[in-house]
């Protein structure tokens, strides 16, 4: 008996010579070149298909689009494209990973478990936010860390928005467009945006920049009714009357479960070898987002992706598994 229930548990650890964790661009370039290599990738695609490029509108500086592209279709493409070459695209989230053998072990949704020759990581990042109660409470209630997903919600409204980099200002004026004015609340004298994004954002005349200002606290019971502000110079405060809460304040790497595995800097970002993919796990590759924290653009990712499948080719080539 004890041996017949040994014998089930290994039939059920599946083996893959290339294992890409995450869907984003990273992940799919790594896959359109491990499958064009016949290296057999299987995809396991995380609990955001397509990552962050799903939940952003027309993406503007990706070389071969001179249109622009909706993020969205985009991720479809990348998708389309892996699959043809044979990319086994699955859903399903990585929950636990065991780096010590020559083998890697990977664990999908605490149950399924995979043993890789190579591991391809493109887990990107995920949005921050503030960490007011008030926030989690409301969130998904009139917060939201998207306004393309959500901004259509509050068509006609008053709506606030945290944050002043690129991200910030593009959701601003995007929101702008839709909403009857947008409280923009800068925490800094200055915004952290490209000068093209900032004009953009101070030429809507229905976007009202606060500089120096900070939100307390959203107000609201079941749905977002207000936002409690104050000045960090002078202390004063003041409430805006707002029915959504946009926060764009950066993003995360998606990077928890490498935590003791891999080496990270203090923010999570995983750190690589110098103009190469690899980690310091021989097999284990990072690429995109989740090792990126300064140009964290789509096509880098997907250059890093494609470093990453190159790299791993290679690895299993030198141990003889291709
Ligand atoms: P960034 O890290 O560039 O900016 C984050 C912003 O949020 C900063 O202005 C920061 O303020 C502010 N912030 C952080 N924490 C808080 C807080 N607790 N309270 C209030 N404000 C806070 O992130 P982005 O997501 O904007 O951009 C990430 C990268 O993606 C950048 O490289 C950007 O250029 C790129 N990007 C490019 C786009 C494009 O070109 N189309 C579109 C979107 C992003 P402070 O400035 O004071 O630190």
């Amino acid at each position: 008996m004890a041996d017949e229930n040994k014998s089930n548990h290994t039939e059920e650890v599946e083996h893959v010579k290339c294992l890409i964790i995450g869907s984003g661009p990273a992940g799919y370039t790594a896959a359109i070149y491990a499958a064009r290599a016949d290296m057999s990738p299987v995809m396991y695609q995380g609990l955001q298909p397509g990552g962050q490029l799903t939940i952003t509108n027309d993406v503007e500086n990706y070389p071969g689009y001179p249109d622009g592209i909706n993020g969205p279709e985009m991720m479809i493409d990348f998708q389309k494209q892996a699959e043809r070459f044979g990319t086994d695209v699955r859903f399903g989230m990585v929950t636990k990973v065991d780096f010590t053998g020559p083998v890697h072990k990977v664990w999908v949704d605490d149950k399924k478990e995979i043993t890789a020759d190579s591991v391809i990581i493109s887990t990107g990042a995920s949005a921050k936010w503030l960490g007011l109660e008030s926030e989690q409470r409301l969130n998904g209630f009139g917060v939201s860390a998207c306004a393309v997903c959500d901004g259509f919600f509050y068509k006609g409204q008053d709506v606030a928005i945290v944050g002043a980099g690129d991200t910030a200002a593009e959701e601003a004026t995007y929101l702008s467009k839709l909403c009857n004015k947008v409280f923009m609340l800068v925490r800094r004298d200055e915004f952290r945006a490209s000068n093209i994004m900032q004009q953009r954002v101070l030429e809507a005349p229905n976007i009202e920049v606060m500089y120096n200002t900070e939100a307390k606290e959203v107000l609201g019971d079941k749905a977002v009714e207000g936002v409690r502000v104050f000045n960090n110079q002078s202390g004063e405060e003041q409430t805006l009357d707002i029915t959504g809460f946009f926060v764009a304040i950066g993003h995360k790497p998606n990077t928890d479960i490498f935590k003791g595995w891999l080496d990270m800097d203090e923010v999570g970002y995983l750190k690589v070898q110098a103009g190469t993919s690899k980690t310091k796990i021989p097999g284990v590759f990072a690429s995109g987002d989740a090792a990126d924290k300064v140009y964290r653009q789509a096509v880098t990712a997907a250059g890093t992706g494609c470093m990453a499948a190159l790299d791993a080719e290679r690895y299993l080539t030198e141990i003889g598994k291709h």
